[in-house]
């Protein structure tokens, strides 16, 4: 699976099981040192934003209609840019696609 931390928006690695290729949030080490120093207001947004991603991965993987505009409204009220909006959004179909090209998927 795809690491990418939820603060910064990067890409922080690889986990197992590495024939997925999904995403999983987390914090990445700069982010991690960074967040030793702050107070429980920015675990909570993280986890916000972590929990923002998983249901974005959800509606969009499950192919049901989604409420665009209401997504979109409610990412960048959390501070998520809009370029990371589409990506949590097209990752997931990208993710669906490769399955069905995979033997077995
Ligand atoms: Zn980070």
């Amino acid at each position: 699976m795809i690491r990418w931390c939820s603060f910064c928006q990067r890409y922080i690695g690889e986990k197992e099981p590495f024939e997925d290729y999904g995403i999983t949030h987390g914090m990445c080490e700069k982010c991690g040192e960074t967040a030793g120093s702050l107070n429980k207001a920015f675990f909570q947004k993280t986890n916000t934003v972590i929990e923002y991603f998983r249901k974005l991965k959800e509606y969009v993987s499950l192919g049901s209609p989604i409420e665009v505009e209401k997504i979109i409204k409610e990412g960048l009220e959390l501070g998520v840019k809009p370029e990371d909006i589409a990506i949590g959004m097209i990752q997931p179909l990208l993710y669906e696609i490769a399955k069905c090209g995979r033997p077995g998927g």
